[in-house]
């Protein structure tokens, strides 16, 4: 049977986009679908504004900090309509970028919300295609839980296109997106507040990160309340009014819901064509990332396997290169690093202390906490902190985890030494930069005794 097309993929993200473009240099006809901007949630609504307004609030603490160096004058005023302008723009750019990307690819992009019909066929733009191969990149949503007055609060999406800059915003979740938000909105001149049922935020993380994180977002002026639960939400005059479980309440401009993303699967087709999913809709598939349908195929976030944007992208890279361009080859999921964008930013690559000691019994570790250099003419009583995870067998780094500044830009490097499973000895081989933080990674030599 001719089909219209090789390949049709339905979203047009990080990893559809990469999927479509590697497919169609292989070759391969295909036509892309997407219901909303091209680029996806990293592009339009995700990593790449949300960075954007880290950046943004990092300069009232900035200008602080330059006073130390000798810098005075009367402190800027900050325009949110402006940085919301600007953003948008580059947004703008991006997506104008990533649409040019399909086109000089050969790809057709379709703007419209795309279902299966059957095994081959989608209904697209008011009309039935065929394909080959279907891939679906489909991506994830913000789940906002069911608890009363939930229709008064917002996702991340929102945050991206708030009118003004609430003054006193409530931040529900104790995960990435939750604590990046609270950074955001606190350095931007809010008072934010985070609600988090556990113990303690970013639960699966180092637990040396995650008390330090804690302690230095209180330090900057973040209300963090774990083993809280919000019971109901009401407007109130002037705002909303936030009932916790304990009786008590928080008066608020904005509450912003960060309690996870569900993959986006949902009514487009596939149960009835017979894809199987998980109890939270993503999409079962192989290490080829074929699903339980042989022609159809699933990359990134809809799949709920490691739901970053590197990931995807790569995953929509193997997917094409093994399915159209006769070089097969698997993502290796294993010890990827991942940073969070708080004030001061977390990164992180291969295994926390707890999973080591769980998968080698034995491990040495090394750690440092001490004030940047720069914060010794601030005045600031921000403070870093490292660690090296060691297996005590091999010598083998299995893992490190930072926060403090630039934090993800110092990890992105030694996840290469990680991932090439160097030894704390060859790491201490390494010269250091002086004077830098990174250094403290290649000069910390002697574990800390056991706790
Ligand atoms: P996360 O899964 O990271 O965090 C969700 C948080 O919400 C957790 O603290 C969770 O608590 C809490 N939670 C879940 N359900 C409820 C509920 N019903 N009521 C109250 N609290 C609840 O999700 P995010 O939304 O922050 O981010 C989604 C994903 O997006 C991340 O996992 C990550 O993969 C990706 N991402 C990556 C970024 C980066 O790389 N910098 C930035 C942003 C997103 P508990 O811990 O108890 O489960």
């Amino acid at each position: 049977m001719a089909f219209d097309y090789d390949l049709f993929i339905i979203g047009a993200g990080s990893a559809g986009v990469r999927a479509a473009r590697i497919s169609a240099n292989h070759g391969a006809r295909v036509a892309i679908a997407e219901e909303s901007r091209v680029g996806g949630t990293c592009v339009i609504r995700g990593c790449v504004p949300k960075k954007l307004l880290v950046y943004a609030s990092h300069y009232g603490e900035d200008f602080e900090d330059a006073e130390g160096y000798g810098w005075a004058g009367p402190r800027p005023t900050f325009d949110w309509a402006r940085l919301i302008a600007n953003k948008d723009k580059e947004i703008d750019r991006l997506n104008a970028a990533y649409k040019s990307t399909l086109a000089k690819a050969g790809a057709a992009l379709i703007e419209s919300r795309a279902e299966l019909i059957d095994r081959n066929t989608i209904s697209v733009g008011g009309k039935q295609v065929t394909a080959e191969v279907i891939l679906i990149a489909t991506g994830s949503w913000p789940e906002m839980p069911k608890v009363p007055g939930i229709e008064h609060a917002i996702s991340s999406n929102e945050c991206f296109h708030l009118e003004k800059l609430p003054e006193r915003v409530v931040v529900v979740g104790g995960g990435y997106i939750a604590l990046e938000f609270a950074g955001i909105f606190n350095g931007l001149g809010a008072k934010a507040t985070v609600l988090y049922r556990g113990e303690q935020v970013l639960r699966g993380f180092d637990h040396d990160v995650r008390q330090f994180l804690q302690d230095e977002l209180a330090k900057k002026g973040i209300d963090v309340r774990c083993r809280t639960d919000v019971a109901r939400i009401d407007k109130a005059a002037g705002g909303l009014a936030v009932t916790l479980s304990d009786g008590t309440a928080i008066d608020c401009d904005q509450i912003l819901y960060a309690t996870g993303r569900r993959p986006l699967t949902r009514t487009m087709g596939l149960e009835k064509v017979g894809v199987a999913l998980d109890d939270i809709g993503a999409i079962k598939v192989d290490g080829w990332s074929k699903s339980s349908v042989p022609n159809i195929y699933a990359v990134g976030d809809c799949t709920n396997r490691v739901n970053l944007t590197p990931v995807a992208i790569r995953e929509g890279h193997a997917f094409a290169d093994s399915v159209f361009g006769k070089r097969p080859w698997m993502v290796d999921h294993a010890d990827f690093p991942s940073a969070v964008f708080t004030q001061p930013p977390v990164a992180t690559v291969g295994d926390t202390e707890e999973r080591a000691r769980a998968k080698y019994g034995e491990v040495d570790i090394y750690r440092e906490t001490f004030r940047p250099m720069k914060h010794t003419l601030s005045g600031r009583s921000e403070r870093t902190l490292m660690k090296l995870v060691v297996d005590r067998k091999t010598q083998a780094v299995v893992g490190a985890h930072m926060v403090g500044m630039d934090a993800p830009e110092i990890i992105q490097t030694l996840a290469v030494a990680v991932k090439l499973k160097a030894t704390k000895q060859q790491v201490d081989q390494t010269i250091a930069i002086h004077p830098t933080a990174a250094e403290e990674f290649v000069t910390m030599r002697t574990p800390v005794a056991a706790e």
